[in-house]
């Protein structure tokens, strides 16, 4: 292998096996497997009816330190993992991976299935496109945002009679109410299902939903990154965000199943009425249209590593103002292939305050899957500038800091992966560390990291060469993994949810960020009151912090203490079931940077091939 290659370059010398065959090759049957072309399959959901009552492989949860700009690899790990399970030590296997938006796929930071000799292939197929998935989130979103601004159109313009006679038509003299309809009535506590027996009153509040347009927190998106669209003025909606951000796709994540997504989106909470009531998409009378738009969207996607593994490549929910986690449905349906004394790993975005904590409290507490192992990603170069090296700049060759040994500045950077670690430890969970080694990194300097690791409690720490050498570079990865997964594993929450909101929060933020207290400004402690009301109170926290930083403050770098954590507002996901404040100011559509990735993209017009990803 030779380490001059770009990763499409790589990508692109690895003839992938016919996705039939590793369909096969995992116990798909043929009639589960719906192809897409050679490389790329969607897999029904019957398959889990199927397995039933074949029991769970062993689930691995991969998440990193907290992020710096040098980048720590947490999806080149989780391949490079599973490579050395399945390809060397003969595993059953299976990743499970975010499906990446193409906003930055275009944008700063390329795209994201892993590098080196540790990617899914191809990867061209992984990063734009894939199946149509983030296009069907974006109508589904889309098609909510129109309901919203066409209900409130219609009810200012029509008395209550003429939008009763068209919401309930008289069909050859019969009215009939939907099943929509009869749960709307419901939610009035109108126990009618004849629709010539609804009072003036009645038929009032069935077809008015008086949405006050200040309230309404909907977006319309589109999968771009594009600056202009924060900020526009079209009808009721007052900006795009992109798509990868909608509570559609955080929906997709979670559900277990098309019951489950059809009832998420029926209980999206789009904006209230004047008088404060939550209005819902079955409000709209949108649910149903919704799942059939996301009918195939709702079905995994099955690809394979560079040396032949299987993966999942389904949702990808934003990791601030969402759970940033991959898909409940991926991970139920591989946990079954795999088998009992089998693997699934799965990763967390950003580092494990956020992604991991997510994972625990809010993707585990929903699908009831309990985690074995976490794999905790670290990087000599992102320890030193957490132990307080030089920021570095987009294009400008690294500072000397970062490509020479120093010790010091490893060892005081590693109070961030120590605090990491504890953050793992307090969920129950045995931890090993994944040292994922730069040409540039010293001896001394992984044999450190290291040694810290160990000795801030993880179960074990292992120096990873998977990114230059494949599978073979995490051998000692996956059998301290295997190890790990043989120790007891005493899950447990952080919170119960049945606490108020203000405690949930403050747990999070005292143990896992480190933080002396929170502060809730004005609008948070509104919020707070609102869903508490509104009978939202007990549902899972997921915070929208920065990710640079185990504080609010991104400059702040290793293990901050002693500050307290400012809740700007709180907004919530009530279809997929979180709350989730703001901690600072959340950008949920990205802008381009002076030189975006699309410069170097390009279609070779005779082969075909697609040149310049990364
Ligand atoms: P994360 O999932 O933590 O965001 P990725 O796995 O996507 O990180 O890796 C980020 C970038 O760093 C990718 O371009 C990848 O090729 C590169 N990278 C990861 N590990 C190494 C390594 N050991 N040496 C050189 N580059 C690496």
């Amino acid at each position: 292998c030779s380490l001059s290659l770009s990763d499409i370059e790589i990508s692109q010398s690895c003839i992938p096996k016919p996705i039939d065959q590793v369909a096969k090759e995992v116990g798909l049957f043929p009639d589960e497997v719906e192809l897409y072309g050679q490389t790329k399959a969607k897999i029904q959901l019957s398959v889990l009816k199927r397995l039933q009552n074949q029991p769970d492989g062993k689930y691995v949860v991969v998440t990193g330190i907290t992020p710096t700009p040098l980048g720590e690899g947490k999806s080149t790990t989780t391949v490079g993992l599973v490579q050395a399970l399945g390809a060397h030590l003969r595993q059953n296997v299976f990743a499970c991976v975010r499906q990446p938006s193409q906003g930055p796929t275009f944008g700063i930071k390329g795209g994201a299935a892993g590098g080196g000799y540790c990617q899914v292939v191809p990867m061209e197929e992984f990063n734009l496109h894939l199946t149509g998935d983030i296009h069907a989130i974006t109508a589904a979103n889309n098609l909510v945002a129109a309901a919203i601004d066409a209900r409130i159109f219609h009810e200012l313009t029509q008395s209550d009679q003429a939008l009763y006679n068209r919401l309930v038509p008289s069909v050859n003299g019969v009215r009939k109410f939907s099943d929509i309809q009869i749960r709307r009535l419901q939610k009035l506590g109108i126990n009618k299902t004849d629709p010539m027996a609804l009072t003036k009153e009645e038929v009032n509040a069935f077809v008015r939903l008086d949405i006050d347009p200040g309230t309404i927190t909907w977006q319309r998106v589109l999968d771009t990154n594009d600056r202009f669209l924060r900020k526009i003025t079209i009808g009721q909606s007052a900006q795009f965000d992109i798509t990868v951000s909608s509570e559609i796709m955080a929906v997709l994540a979670l559900a277990d199943g098309l019951d489950d997504m059809k009832k998420r989106f029926g209980r999206m909470v789009v904006a209230s009425s004047k008088k404060g009531i939550p209005v819902t998409a079955d409000d709209l009378g949108v649910t149903g249209a919704l799942a059939v738009l996301m009918k195939d969207a709702v079905k995994p996607n099955l690809m394979q590593t560079l040396e032949g593994t299987p993966v999942f490549v389904h949702a990808g929910p934003f990791a601030n103002i969402a759970h940033g986690n991959s898909s409940v449905l991926a991970d139920k349906i591989a946990l079954k292939l795999v088998g009992k004394d089998g693997f699934v790993v799965t990763e967390a975005g950003f580092g494990a305050d956020i992604g991991m904590e997510k994972f625990f409290n809010i993707k585990c507490r929903y699908s009831g899957l309990r985690p074995h192992v976490v794999v905790l990603v670290a990087t000599v170069r992102a320890l030193k500038m957490h132990g307080g090296g030089p920021a570095v700049t987009a294009g400008v060759p690294l500072p000397k800091e970062y490509t020479e040994e120093n010790l010091q500045l490893v060892a005081k950077g590693c109070s961030n992966l120590t605090k990491q670690i504890q953050n793992a430890r307090m969920f129950g969970v045995p931890v090993v560390v994944a040292v994922n080694a730069f040409k540039t990194d010293t001896k001394a300097e992984l044999a450190l990291v290291v040694q810290h690791a160990k000795e801030a409690g993880a179960f074990d720490a292992v120096e990873c060469t998977h990114w230059a050498e494949g599978g073979k570079g995490a051998l000692a990865l996956a059998r301290a993994v295997q190890r790990a997964s043989q120790a007891p594993s005493n899950f447990k929450f952080l919170y119960n949810v049945e606490l108020p909101v203000v405690d949930k929060i403050r747990l999070i933020a005292q143990q896992v960020y480190g933080a002396r207290d929170i502060e809730l400004l004005p609008e948070a402690q509104e919020k707070v009151a609102l869903y508490t009301k509104q009978g939202f109170g007990n549902l899972p926290i997921c915070m929208a912090k920065t990710h640079l930083s185990l504080s609010h403050d991104p400059e702040q770098k290793g293990a901050p203490t002693g500050f307290v954590l400012p809740i700007r507002d709180i907004r919530a996901s009530v279809g997929a079931g979180f709350l989730y404040p703001l901690v600072g100011t959340m950008s949920t559509m990205p802008g381009l940077p002076t030189r975006p990735c699309f410069y170097d993209i390009d279609l070779d017009p005779v082969s075909g091939a697609v040149n310049g990803l990364f």
